[in-house]
């Protein structure tokens, strides 16, 4: 495997695609205003009252009633 030289890296700052915590106080249901949870994987926020996940790109989730996806038995 030849590995991969990034030019003029100074420092590695992988972009962590998963939602600050207290992002979580800010943010709420677009739908119901509930409170969130996040998503074992922290790439998205769960709304157990409309029982969907909203999705966290780049760190921002986005709370948009269009951008809802249902959750699976296995989420709840
Ligand atoms: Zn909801």
């Amino acid at each position: 495997m030849a590995d991969q030289k990034q030019s003029g890296g100074t420092g590695s700052d992988t972009k962590k695609n998963t939602v600050d915590p207290e992002l979580l106080e800010i943010f709420a249901c677009p739908k119901y205003k509930s409170n969130l949870g996040i998503a074992d994987d922290g790439s998205s926020l769960i709304c157990r009252a409309c029982q969907s996940k909203y999705p966290v790109e780049e760190g921002i989730p986005l709370m948009l009633i269009d951008k809802a996806i249902p959750l699976c038995q296995e989420d709840l």
